[in-house]
């Protein structure tokens, strides 16, 4: 996996539940990361790494 992975921007759609990237059709981790206003959420592909932002912010 690597840490360093692009983050790609998502529209969800009706459900986002499959990795784009590696097809994985369990849904998503997420992390917390720290952005100007707050936090950005992030959604981590527990199979292959890849990161997406769905524009969720806290
Ligand atoms: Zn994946």
């Amino acid at each position: 996996m690597k840490a360093a992975a692009e983050i790609v921007k998502v529209d969800l759609g009706e459900e986002f539940r499959v990795c784009p990237k590696c097809g994985y059709e369990l849904g998503f981790h997420c992390s917390f990361l720290r952005a100007d206003e707050g936090y950005r959420i992030i959604l981590i592909c527990p199979e292959c790494g890849a990161r997406y932002d769905a524009g969720w912010r806290m």
